[in-house]
């Protein structure tokens, strides 16, 4: 399969690095942990929809629109590297944040993702959690078409096999870059949420034969729910890459035990998760996502699930932004200190 086939707006940083942890492994005794930086794809302080944006909004473009719309929950990466993409390319963008946490707190409202919406000139409109928001995204491009908008739409996440193409690309990215160094990968794992990213992970991995484990740790749905989802998106981005079975069912396995009390609910597990990469490698991870992600992986860890002398990659799927709408989560107060 040839990825140059698609219409791609160059506008990420990469390759993203791809480098050792070598104090958490040390920390947890093992295995040998490795992090694909996915953090720092350099649009608007990067993360993961960077990747699928480089096809949709190339998608949009071709389609000659002059607005987009999307939707999300309230402290959206998503929403925000959309905004992000529109700002840089001229168009409308528009942003339906549903409430899925009910927080009424100031920075989880306006701080955060959604400060930065705001100053890529997004507009913004609430609902209620529960609410049909696809539906609802429908309406708001209609009206916005009856008056003369040519209007893109993009689905939660970018999750669709356009936006998984972006993930295919990563999977090239990440294998070509273990290869180069002879580092032989033997676990990948990953948050996933609306799937895009494992789905598009796992058909290029299984595009390439590379017989590498994935494991995505949910965020949000219950696990049949979630490999379903992943499954389903994965045949489809096959089938869009000339790769048709290429991908079963058995490839596509997920570990949501890690999901809390529920979506953008920071966990016990989550916040150590931050802790122990900020204060042992320097790196930023988010309360919604990656938090929960490497939360798993610890905990994976502890319970001996991967051999002491394995690499295991963590693919960060970025996210740091909405630690500033969620700073009631930590209480950082012993970190203050007079000395002398
Ligand atoms: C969206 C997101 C994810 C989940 O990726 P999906 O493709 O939606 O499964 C993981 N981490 C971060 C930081 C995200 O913003």
């Amino acid at each position: 399969m040839h990825l140059a086939r698609f219409p791609r707006l160059h506008l990420a940083h990469l390759p993203t690095p791809l480098e050792p942890m070598e104090r958490l492994s040390k920390e947890l005794g093992g295995p040998k942990l490795w992090i694909k930086r996915d953090d720092c794809t350099g649009v608007s302080t990067g993360g993961n929809k960077t990747r699928k944006l480089e096809f949709l909004f190339a998608e949009a473009e071709a389609e000659g629109a002059d607005m987009v719309m999307t939707q999300g929950a309230t402290q959206s990466n998503h929403a925000r590297q959309t905004a992000a993409f529109a700002a840089k390319l001229g168009m409308e963008c528009h942003i339906l944040l549903e409430d899925r946490t009910g927080y009424n707190n100031a920075n989880y409202n306006d701080n955060g993702n959604v400060l930065l919406d705001h100053l890529h000139g997004a507009t913004t409109q609430k609902f209620p959690g529960g609410h049909d928001m696809p539906g609802e995204m429908e309406r708001a491009a209609e009206a916005k078409r009856a008056e003369g908008k040519k209007v893109y739409t993009i689905p939660g996440g970018g999750s669709n096999p356009t936006g998984a193409l972006g993930y295919v690309n990563c999977a090239f990215e990440l294998l070509g870059q273990a290869n180069e160094r002879s580092l032989r990968m033997d676990h990948i794992v990953t948050a996933t949420g609306s799937s895009g990213t494992q789905a598009g992970l796992v058909t290029g991995l299984a595009a390439m034969n590379a017989n590498i484990p994935l494991l995505g740790i949910g965020t949000r749905a219950p696990q049949p729910k979630q490999e379903q989802m992943v499954f389903d998106l994965a045949v489809k981005t096959a089938e869009k890459i000339g790769a048709s079975g290429a991908v079963t069912r058995e490839m596509v396995k997920a570990n949501t035990d890690y999901v809390g009390e529920g979506y953008g609910l920071p966990t016990e597990s989550g916040l150590e998760a931050i802790r122990m990469f900020a204060e042992l490698e320097g790196l930023l991870l988010d309360p919604v996502y990656s938090a929960k992600g490497a939360a798993g992986l610890i905990d994976l860890i502890r319970k001996g699930h991967f051999d002491k002398d394995s690499n295991v990659v963590f693919l960060h799927t970025g996210g740091s932004v909405g630690l500033f709408g969620y700073d009631f989560a930590f209480d950082h107060t012993d970190r203050r200190v007079s000395i002398g």
